[in-house]
């Protein structure tokens, strides 16, 4: 039998997790170009999983683009896709309930889940005054004195939070370096499921990667410190964390972070302006892998990744 631990080291995976609500822009191109020439690079699988999670802001026809724009670029998946091809399906985190239910239920048995029925009114008129960078950081209003296990039909219809220990989770990030991050001061007892029942991008994102068999996470630095929530949940969950390197996030002429509104720099935009090669060229320098931005085939950028021994 194979161990998960084998399995990290032996099978090395990468995976690419778009949420579909939008035309993919260039910072989603190069998130799933990276990550997939760092597990290609060294023999790996590369997933493509579809965070629609959300029901209000998923469209199918939106993951139907995103698997038309990686294909004109010549990136294909070993593993999911509207297709669900392969071991690990459904690939799809909408068609996932069950799997994370299941989770959900260990961690509910354990007396550390609890229902929350505070607003976001409550929840900001609860923050700490010089809590301005718009995260939110829950003060625990909802927490029992006693914490006690949630029995399954106990958990339907509410918002369920997971109560956090006041203490720093420290990780090595591949390409950001050492963290450390106190989950009490950056988010508080977390949503885990929401008021409607769909578990939270938190969980999700932990289950399916370690029943996928992630070994390695790369993504924009906007989930930089989230990766200490992920951490806490493997560790309650008993599952083995993937390595975690987390990319600059590309920004627009104006200094922004990109947005799926942000049309400029959308694939529409972009297919309409180059062909894969010259936008592959154009990667390539953006990431550093050489100083200019000729046109470059996929082939060619794998072997540049390789010889610069990246990851
Ligand atoms: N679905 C998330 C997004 O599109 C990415 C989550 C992740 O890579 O962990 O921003």
């Amino acid at each position: 039998m194979i161990t998960e631990t084998q399995l990290n080291e032996d099978f090395p995976a990468g995976r690419f997790a778009p949420s579909p609500t939008g035309r993919m822009h260039l910072g989603n191109i190069y998130t799933a170009l990276l990550s997939w020439l760092s597990v290609k690079s060294r023999g790996g699988r590369w997933i493509l999983r579809i965070e629609d999670l959300d029901p209000q802001r998923s469209r199918r026809a939106y993951a139907e683009q995103i698997e038309d724009d990686l294909r004109w670029l010549g990136l294909s998946w070993d593993e999911g896709g509207l297709g669900d091809l392969g071991p690990h399906g459904p690939y799809s985190q909408s068609r996932r309930g069950d799997i994370y239910h299941r989770d959900l239920c260990r961690l509910a048995e354990r007396s550390l889940l609890y229902p929350c029925t505070c607003t976001r009114a409550d929840i900001l008129s609860a923050q700490a005054p010089h809590q301005s960078d718009g995260r939110i950081v829950y003060q625990g209003r909802c927490r029992p004195a006693v914490m006690h296990p949630l029995s399954p039909d106990e958990m339907p219809g509410h918002t369920l939070r997971l109560k956090v220990e006041d203490r720093d989770i420290m990780f090595t990030d591949k390409i950001c370096g050492e963290q450390c991050v106190n989950l009490r001061d950056h988010c508080g007892d977390f949503v885990v499921q929401r008021a409607d029942g769909v578990c939270a991008y938190q969980l999700a994102v932990v289950i399916d990667d370690a029943l996928m068999g992630v070994t390695e996470v790369m993504r924009g630095d906007d989930l930089l410190l989230s990766t200490a929530q992920q951490l806490y949940l493997y560790e309650l969950l008993g599952y083995i964390p993937p390595v975690y390197a987390h990319l600059p996030l590309i920004r627009n002429e104006a200094g922004q972070r990109l947005s799926k509104r942000d049309k400029s720099l959308s694939m529409e935009t972009l297919r309409s302006e180059f062909s894969p090669e010259e936008l592959l060229g154009r990667i390539a320098h953006l990431a550093g892998l050489r100083d200019n931005d000729c046109p470059i085939t996929l082939d060619g950028m794998l072997e540049l990744w390789s010889e610069q021994n990246i990851t």
